[in-house]
């Protein structure tokens, strides 16, 4: 359909082995399904760690939801997510012998359709609690994307009329309403009226085809109440609104994006408008936006946290979500998938950093929607910094990247993960230092170590040894030994967050190069740092 977001495929989560022959019957219905199996409990399609976490995931990214399990599970793991206002997937229970088909969540979005081809499948039948269950009634009032209903109430009363067995007529033309299956009738009192102009006549339902473009000229002042009162001018409803158009030079323009969020709909750059104030075009049919002008870029610099998927932000997971073009090291990279198939995905070397930035705002300049991965946080030895390099050093050669909108998110760096799984040993003033001598000098990573040990703070230490540098490491923690008892605590904790996680507290006189790699994180405690049993704190006096 126009334009419009399209919805993914149906996911079908399953916690164990036991709901997996359910799982297959229901995916051989829908090509593309995708069966999800939490990890190390059964072999799926795709692997997840936390179901809760999954199934949030997959509702923030409007999945529909088929979950093989108590209906009470996924009400609980949903519930956080329901007062979000953004259009609801449809979301079912389905019993693991295949028994019971409980549609829970998505009524205007399908459930029921769903619910009752997939009892169908199953030879049972769906537990269907929505009244007036009509088939009429839920294609009626649940219109496809790029129409809009006018009005939920008046489209229930009207529903109630034609279950009371009244007829209706049609007036305006929109395709799928042939394959609706009212009891039609020329002369009837009611109407179902497919029009962009506002009706507000008690015996019409009203569906609207969003074939309403907004040229907005000049981009000053409340730009969505003029939008509002040019559309209103010419009695069409906001709700047949397809899109805002500006000119190229306000893409920059916040105010202009707070007016198309406003009015809910796309904000696209174009030169070739109208010179009015307001400009108002309607279509014959719902419009397809990617065909007017462009999107203005955004380039989002995202971090994956240590690696479980927990403990990557929701933030970051919706920006990988909506991303369409996803830039990164290849071992990250995969760590973010899957990834769908209208996503580009471009790997590149650890090292090409620079390169990859610059890629990214070719991109982005373009129009595209554009995550660079990092992982833990992305301001911590990671793409953020590069990415601004880039910026910076290209934008008199390339103006069109300032126009990109770019974000940072913030993301959970290896040095927390690896702190809390211990404890707290950065409980005071820490330091983070990297010991890679790539971009630096090492007699400037000496002098830093030097300092930082005379400050008696902790070190984080990131990068703490390659194989292209074997020595360094324990040149580093000589520098250390000149300042800090040989009782200090230090945790290594390497490849936090990951299937193969290890951590570990020796003390400063135990440790050696022969313990850490790259996968690793190295922290050492201050003077003040102290163990017991399990755990490592630095306290928060002096
Ligand atoms: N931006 C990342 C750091 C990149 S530098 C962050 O904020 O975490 C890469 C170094 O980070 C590695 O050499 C290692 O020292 C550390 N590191 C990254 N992920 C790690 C993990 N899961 N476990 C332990 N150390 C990790």
């Amino acid at each position: 359909m126009a334009g419009v977001k399209t919805r993914s495929t149906l996911a079908i989560v399953v916690l164990g082995e036991s709901a997996m022959h359910t799982a297959r019957r229901i995916q051989a219905q829908y090509a593309g399904s995708l069966v999800h199996g939490l990890a190390g409990r059964v072999d799926a399609d795709l692997a997840y760690e936390n179901f809760g976490a999954q199934l949030r995931s997959l509702y923030a990214a409007d999945t529909p939801i088929v979950a093989l399990c108590a209906a009470g599970i996924v009400i609980r793991a949903l519930a956080p997510c329901l007062s979000d206002k953004q259009a609801e997937p449809p979301v079912l229970a389905v019993a693991q012998d295949g028994s019971a088909v409980v549609p829970l969540l998505g009524g205007m979005s399908g459930v029921n359709v769903l619910a009752k081809k997939i009892a169908a499948a199953l030879d049972v039948k769906p537990a269907i609690t929505t009244s007036g269950e009509l088939r009429f009634g839920t294609c009626l009032l649940a219109p496809p994307e790029g129409y809009a209903l006018a009005d939920i109430e008046r489209g229930k009363r009207f529903v109630s009329d034609l279950l009371a067995g009244e007829t209706t007529r049609i007036e305006g033309h929109a395709p799928w309403l042939d394959h609706v299956d009212v009891p039609r009738n020329a002369d009837a009192r009611l109407a179902v009226r497919v029009t962009p102009h506002i009706d507000e006549h008690d015996d019409a339902l009203v569906i609207h085809p969003r074939c309403v473009v907004a040229w907005v000229h000049d981009v000053s002042g409340p730009v969505a109440e003029r939008v509002r009162d040019a559309l209103h001018m010419h009695r069409l409803s906001p709700l047949a609104l397809a899109a805002l158009v500006a000119p190229t030079h306000a893409m920059t323009c916040d105010a202009l994006a707070d007016a198309a969020s406003a009015l809910d709909v796309p904000l696209r750059f174009s030169d070739g408008m109208p010179s009015r104030d307001i400009g108002i075009t309607v279509a014959d049919g719902p419009v397809d936006v990617q065909t007017i002008g462009r999107a203005r870029g955004t380039l989002t610099v995202i971090g994956l946290g240590p690696g479980n998927a927990d403990l990557m932000t929701p933030a970051s997971k919706a920006a990988l979500i909506a991303a369409q073009d996803v830039l990164g090291y290849e071992t990250y990279l995969r760590m973010a998938g899957p990834y769908r198939a209208d996503q580009c995905v471009h790997m590149s070397d650890n090292r090409e950093e620079l390169q990859r930035a610059r890629h990214a705002f070719e991109l982005a300049s373009g129009g595209r929607n554009v995550v660079v991965v990092s992982s833990g946080d992305p301001g911590v030895f990671a793409m953020a910094a590069a990415v601004l390099e880039a910026l910076d050093e290209g934008r008199a050669t390339h103006p069109e990247w300032n126009a990109v909108k770019l974000n940072i998110l913030p993301g959970v760096s290896a040095s927390l993960a690896t702190a809390a799984r211990v404890g707290a040993p950065l409980g005071h003033d820490f330091c983070v230092l990297s010991l890679s001598d790539n971009l630096k000098p090492w007699d400037v990573i000496e002098k830093r170590i030097t300092h930082a040990c005379e400050a008696d703070l902790v070190m984080a230490f990131y990068n703490p040894l390659s194989k292209a540098r074997p020595s360094q490491f324990d040149r580093a923690m000589s520098i250390v030994r000149q300042y800090r008892d040989a009782a200090t605590p230090v945790v290594l904790g390497r490849d936090v967050g990951r299937p193969a996680e290890t951590i570990r507290t020796v003390t400063l006189a135990e440790l050696h190069g022969g313990l850490v790699d790259m996968r690793t994180m190295v922290i050492v405690g201050s003077s003040r740092t102290r163990s017991f049993g399990d755990w490592v704190y630095t306290p928060r006096w002096y």
